[in-house]
């Protein structure tokens, strides 16, 4: 078949591989300059930075694990690092997850944590259902004084919304809930280690992440077309044609609200719904810094208090690989996200970096080097509307005959390993298709 792959982000490119191997002949239509999308690095001098903040390669999926590690060059090609998350709090450096390291924060806050974990936990045992929105979720699951002492603030830092407008059932799924025991544990002073599954990750050691997508392309046996925007997408025959070329399936990775109005057939309830789809956006502040001793054993930090500065989170990115920075230098990215139009200007990037300086994190001075990058499509605002009017997305393009699927493509909260696994099931539909000669109803697990 002659497939055509909106979008060279990793799941386009990723889809692309597996397909070509089969013998298909495949073409990537990619905007930008190069392949990436959010999973891109950059250069500055000796500096090597991701872009759309810190990256790393892991997996709970042993073969899709496998499949990024070889895409990275396996052992030779990547740095296996221990995970080493703190929360910066107040003047402390707390252990994360924040229920496991709540014993490090000052007596007061201790009491108010447990107090309040304590009538939660009653509460739920006493069989009050979950709520649907997430300001009331935080404090049902985790009670007031988590709430109050970091999940509420670190996360409307970075929703930049009232919790309570947003639903409660993507984050259900994603944050593990910690034994009482070990929260008791903790509390007393005892250390826990709390969830597993990120608590080794690997990194490439040169390139940046985007050597997991450099990995990918090569030798992938597909065409890549760089600087090509998708403009027209329309069905012909049994075919369909792409910007006038014709192929026999498309698949779209492109975020949909910057794809919908170069699909001609979509219907206006649904490019309605696609067009109420809204992004939280993401500046990435890549900073430079020469050190007097090395940095701290730290793989990223969170920072939940307004004074801290708009950044949200921080990854020592020179401890992923000694080659993201020159000799005698480390680096850090600070994530801020925003809804709409942000312009940092060097008088923004000096007082963020003059807040992280207060937080204790890096010495102003020592900064040799501060760029930014900004993500527009960075991270899902699942309004409590999200769930019918994506469904509703996916319905009409699962029936469609086109195929959609990527972060932004199906609006799915996924890390790149999770765009991988998607794209190995996408794969297997592609293969009933191209061996029954007819196309069917796209079902993903
Ligand atoms: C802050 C942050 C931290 C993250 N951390 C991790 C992590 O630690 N580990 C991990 O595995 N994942 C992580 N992720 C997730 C990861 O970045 C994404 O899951 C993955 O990169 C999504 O890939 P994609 O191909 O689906 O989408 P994208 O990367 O968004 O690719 C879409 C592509 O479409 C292109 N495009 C746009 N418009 C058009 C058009 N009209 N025509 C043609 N092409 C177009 C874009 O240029 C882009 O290349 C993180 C994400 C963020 C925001």
């Amino acid at each position: 078949m002659k497939i055509a792959i909106l979008g060279g982000g990793i799941s386009g490119v990723a889809l692309a591989r597996l397909c070509a191997a089969d013998g298909h002949a495949v073409t990537v239509l990619e905007q930008g300059e190069r392949p990436g999308g959010l999973c891109k690095s950059r250069r500055y001098g000796e500096f090597t930075f991701d872009e759309a903040g810190g990256h790393i390669v892991f997996s709970k999926d042993k073969k899709v694990l496998d499949w990024q590690l070889a895409r990275c060059g396996g052992d030779a090609g990547t740095v296996r690092t221990v995970r080493n998350t703190k929360i910066r709090w107040k003047d402390r450096w707390v252990p994360y997850p924040f229920e496991n390291g709540v014993g490090h924060l000052t007596k007061d806050a201790i009491v108010d944590c447990m107090a309040g974990y304590i009538e939660a936990y009653a509460t739920r045992r006493a069989g009050v259902p979950c709520p649907t929105n997430f300001g009331d979720w935080i404090d049902w699951r985790m009670g007031a004084g988590f709430a109050r002492h970091f999940m509420v603030p670190y996360n409307e830092k970075i929703w930049k919304c009232d919790l309570r407008t947003m639903a409660s059932d993507w984050v259900a799924g994603r944050v593990p809930e910690a034994p009482i025991e070990d929260i008791v544990k903790s509390a007393i002073g005892i250390d826990t280690e709390g969830y597993g599954h990120q608590s080794v990750f690997w990194f490439p050691k040169h390139g940046g992440f985007e050597t997991m997508v450099r990995g990918t392309v090569e030798g992938g046996g597909f065409r890549l077309q760089c600087g090509i925007t998708v403009e027209r997408v329309e069905r012909q025959g049994t075919g369909f044609r792409v910007n006038g070329e014709a192929f026999d399936l498309v698949v779209n990775t492109v975020p949909l609200p910057r794809i919908e109005s170069a699909f001609a057939e979509i219907p206006a309830d649904i490019r309605q719904d696609i067009r109420a789809l809204r992004p939280i956006s993401l500046i990435n502040l890549m900073i430079g810094v020469k050190l007097s001793e090395p940095l701290p054993p730290l793989s990223w930090i969170y920072l939940p208090f307004p004074e801290q500065g708009p950044t949200n989170r921080v990854t020592y990115f020179s401890n992923y690989s000694p080659h993201n920075a020159p000799a005698g230098h480390g680096s850090f990215l600070a994530e801020v996200t925003h809804r709409g139009e942000l312009k940092p200007d060097a008088a923004w990037v000096r007082s963020v970096i003059g807040a992280l300086g207060t937080a204790g994190i890096l010495h102003p001075e020592h900064v040799v080097l501060a760029e930014w990058c900004n993500n527009e499509f960075a991270y899902i605002y699942q309004d409590l509307a999200f769930k019918d009017r994506i469904s509703r997305v996916r319905k009409w393009f699962d029936a469609s005959g086109y195929l959609t699927f990527g972060r932004f493509g199906r609006y799915e909260y996924h890390n790149s390993d999770q765009c991988v696994q998607r794209a190995m099931q996408v794969h297997e539909h592609i293969r009933t298709v191209a061996r029954d000669g007819t196309p069917k109803p796209l079902q993903l697990p």
